[in-house]
């Protein structure tokens, strides 16, 4: 009952042009409890885009069920799918993807003029959250204008910008250095305990994966 995330009988398989089928996801199951932070950890090409990008609502799979926060979203249209992702799921990504144009600040008061949070309390949201990621004295530069693990840090920031129920994350600390995917690895693992935000995060590395809660491992099409 309390699953932020339910995966059911996942099945995702491409058809490459040639007779046979790939199949991908082969009747995968996975529940993340709320609070609860996941590692999953794949051999590249296993499919583990695939599976983020289903229990992110970027994706259908050909079988199976999609419960986010207690809704079965399996069979929504294409409008409550982007709405329940809207408002229940954040995403980082191994980039920052971070609008090169706007300010650390804009970056994550943004999303939350999407949601219709006034612009006074989304600011407000923005400064706090990159405070207490260390961010204060970088409000105002832009993504260019700070380092890799800087940028990591905001993007953090953004995707947890409406308070998500949980959040989504592949590789985020893939592309920094290792002293600094440890710091950020750190702040973001306390924020997300002190919201009780329950994650998902892919990594292929194997210090941080056992500093989350469980690690799940994902090969042919399943989860061990
Ligand atoms: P990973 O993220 O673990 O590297 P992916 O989920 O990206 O793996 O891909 C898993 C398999 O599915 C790969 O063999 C890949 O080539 C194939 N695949 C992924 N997306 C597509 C697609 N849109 N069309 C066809 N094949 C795809």
């Amino acid at each position: 009952m309390s699953d932020v995330l339910i995966l059911e009988g996942i099945r995702k398989g491409y058809n490459h042009g040639t007779p046979g089928e790939i199949t991908v996801l082969d009747g995968l199951d996975l529940r993340v409890g709320r609070g609860e932070v996941v590692a999953l950890v794949a051999p590249s090409g296993a499919g583990k885009s695939t599976l983020l990008h289903i229990a992110g609502l970027l994706d259908t799979p050909d079988a199976g069920r999609v419960e986010i926060g207690g809704e079965d979203v399996t069979g929504l249209n294409d409008a409550r799918r982007t709405a329940t992702r809207r408002a229940d799921l954040g995403f980082v990504y191994q980039f920052h993807h971070l609008l090169p144009e706007f300010s650390a600040l804009e970056n994550i008061v943004l999303p939350q003029l999407a949601a219709g949070v006034s612009p006074r309390a989304a600011g407000a949201r923005a400064e706090a959250l990159l405070t207490r990621v260390g961010l204060a004295h970088r409000l105002k530069h832009r993504p260019a204008e700070m380092s890799g693990g800087e940028q990591q840090r905001v993007a953090f920031c953004r995707a947890l910008a409406n308070a998500p129920k949980l959040m989504l994350a592949d590789e985020p600390t893939g592309n920094l250095d290792p002293a600094t995917s440890d710091q950020v690895f750190s702040v973001l693992m306390e924020v997300v305990r002190e919201t009780g935000l329950s994650a998902l995060i892919a990594t292929h590395n194997m210090e941080l994966a056992g500093r989350m809660d469980r690690v799940v491992r994902l090969g042919d099409g399943r989860l061990g």
